[in-house]
């Protein structure tokens, strides 16, 4: 901290493996590796300028471990991108596992105050695994309308612009709830 600049938290959730640090390791870096340890927790930050405006973009990589507590998530994240990936119909219901902590915990934070909810935003991720597919894009498509999520599929693996603009989405989206006017 220390700047006052304006700061946009996202959590990723999802899944061991499903690409949560592939991806979030793409939009810090521009590149993807493809060994990442699969026990890493860690947050990241990368200055954006939207509008003119710097603007610092915190991601936190969530890796869940037995006894750790989800409020360290759960408390911190301005949005939450929930990851699945599309070639692992286990990994399709974890994601709407995660989804449905995030819908409990921000019910009983507002309850009764009617502030809005934080962005939730669900990725199918790992598209360039397109013949080891399992889950449709119509079943994603189908369970973010469910949670009124925003909906992508994409992959960490090509094109770097695509998951850019994913994380430039969700930060703007956050900064319109922050500041409406
Ligand atoms: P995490 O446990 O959710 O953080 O998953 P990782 O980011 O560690 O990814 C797990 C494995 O999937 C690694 O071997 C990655 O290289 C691989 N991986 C992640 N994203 C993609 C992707 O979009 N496409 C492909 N082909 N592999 C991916
Ligand atoms: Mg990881």
């Amino acid at each position: 901290h220390g700047s006052n600049l304006p700061e946009v938290n996202i959590a990723l959730l999802g899944a061991l493996g499903v690409g949560k640090s592939a991806l979030t390791v793409k939009y810090i870096t521009k590149r993807f590796i493809s060994e990442y340890d699969p026990d890493l927790e860690d947050t990241y930050s990368k200055v954006e300028i939207f509008d003119q405006q710097e603007v610092i973009v915190r991601l936190m990589d969530t890796c869940d471990k037995e006894g750790k507590e989800p409020d360290r998530y759960l408390k911190w994240a301005d949005a939450f991108l929930v990851v699945y990936s599309i070639t692992s119909r286990p990994s399709f219901k974890h994601a709407q596992q995660y989804l449905d902590l995030v819908v409990q915990n921000q019910n009983q934070r507002h309850a009764g105050t009617g502030n809005s909810e934080c962005p939730l935003i669900l990725i199918g991720n790992k598209v360039d695994l397109e013949r080891y597919r399992q889950v449709s894009k119509l079943e994603g498509a189908s369970c973010a309308k469910k949670y009124q999520a925003i909906f992508f599929e994409t992959t960490a693996a090509e094109d770097y612009q695509e998951v850019e603009n994913i994380f430039h989405e969700v930060a703007r989206h956050i900064l319109r709830e922050q500041d409406p006017s």
